[in-house]
């Protein structure tokens, strides 16, 4: 078993923090100094390294390139008012990548090595968690195959890694929203439950022919019917009708369970709403809509936490929102902020001190 204090740790000679304003930085751009890699070989985990964060040298026949065995997942980091560093439920994301390595074949992460190497390693990097509203640093574990032998299978050797980017306020515009009807991202007996690398490249012709259209990203529908609601873009969708909320059960298997969509029921639930999670048909949506009960329509994710939607269209029946006057959406992302950036109490123990 590998325990902490068998980390390997090499620390970069200088910080490049220095290079680099940490105000309004976009998403996804600049890392940190250091990263996390181990390497599976040999049916173990063995060499937990903490270095230079730094480019990497791999065999054109590296299996994850050919037949995509990879996952990952999208955590944050906040300071709080003193500017004491903590993660956002950590343990969640740690417990879903074990259940999307399982269903892509990959061996699990120990506890010790995605729990405790992320807690270090973003320890070593604190200085780059932004301290201003609405900032935090982005945490990035992710698992590849990495067998150099381009047979078709489950590969022998696997890459855990871990890096980290600061990100600046994700101003998320309100969306405009083309009901798909003929793509789909994910199918029952599927991975759309996993957060697997491919499910973002099966996804995206689907998104450049919605821009194409004039939408911003699409609501996904199921594979059979094309009726039933899945999932807006990346982010899961949530639907105020009347004083309930309506979201997608996880059963079967073609949903992603967001950590930040359990934190919204949560959130729900304590505003006084019913929540349901269950199937939603598009049609059901637009006899709310005509009887003037569907109050808010939006996505929920790490990147965003909340993305209003300010237009649905579903075949020829477009419904605008007046986002402006929005209630709940707006209440939840508050509350959520001020849990993460220690201004409320934390009640359901969210917040992990490094
Ligand atoms: C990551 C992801 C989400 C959001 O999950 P969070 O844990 O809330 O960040 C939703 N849908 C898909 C398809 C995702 O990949």
């Amino acid at each position: 078993m590998i325990a902490a204090a068998d980390f390997n740790i090499t620390k970069a000679e200088r910080s490049k923090l220095n290079d680099i304003n940490l105000e309004n930085i976009p998403f996804g751009k600049y890392f940190t100094d250091h990263m996390l890699e181990a390497d599976y070989e040999d049916g173990e985990w063995k060499n937990v390294e903490i270095k230079p964060y730094q480019p990497m040298l791999v065999q054109p026949s590296l299996a994850a390139i050919h037949y995509g065995q990879s996952i990952f997942e999208g955590i944050k980091a906040y300071k709080n008012p003193n500017g004491e560093p903590f993660i956002f439920r950590p343990q969640d994301n740690f417990r879903r990548f074990n259940i999307s390595a399982e269903r892509m074949q990959m061996p699990p992460v120990p506890e010790e090595i995605f729990m405790e190497g992320m807690r270090q390693l973003v320890k070593m990097d604190s200085a780059w968690i932004p301290g201003q509203e609405d900032h935090s640093l982005y945490i990035r574990p992710f698992m590849f195959s990495c067998d150099e032998t381009i047979g078709v299978k489950p590969s022998d050797k696997y890459k855990f890694m871990i890096i980290l980017s600061p990100t600046g306020p994700y101003y998320s515009t309100p969306m405009r929203i083309y009901v798909e009807e003929e793509f789909v991202r994910a199918v029952p007996g599927g991975v759309g439950y996993a957060k697997a690398a491919g499910n973002y490249g099966a996804s995206m012709f689907a998104t450049a022919e919605a821009k194409r259209k004039g939408y911003d990203q699409v609501l996904w529908t199921d594979a059979f019917e094309h009726k039933y609601v899945q999932e807006c873009g990346t982010m899961n969708v949530f639907f105020i009708i009347g004083n309930t909320a309506i979201t997608p059960d996880l059963e079967q298997g073609t949903i992603l369970a967001g950590v930040t969509r359990d934190s919204v029921i949560t959130l729900l639930k304590e505003m006084g709403f019913n929540v349901e999670e269950r199937a939603l048909n598009i049609d059901d949506v637009i006899d709310a809509h005509k009887a003037g009960l569907l109050y808010e329509v939006f996505g929920t994710g790490t990147a965003a936490t909340i993305s209003l939607i300010k237009e649905l269209r579903y075949k020829d029946y477009v419904m605008e929102f007046d986002v402006a006057n929005w209630q709940t959406a707006p209440e939840i992302k508050k509350r959520l902020n001020e849990i993460r950036y220690g201004k409320r109490e934390d009640t359901h123990g969210w917040m992990v001190k490094l």
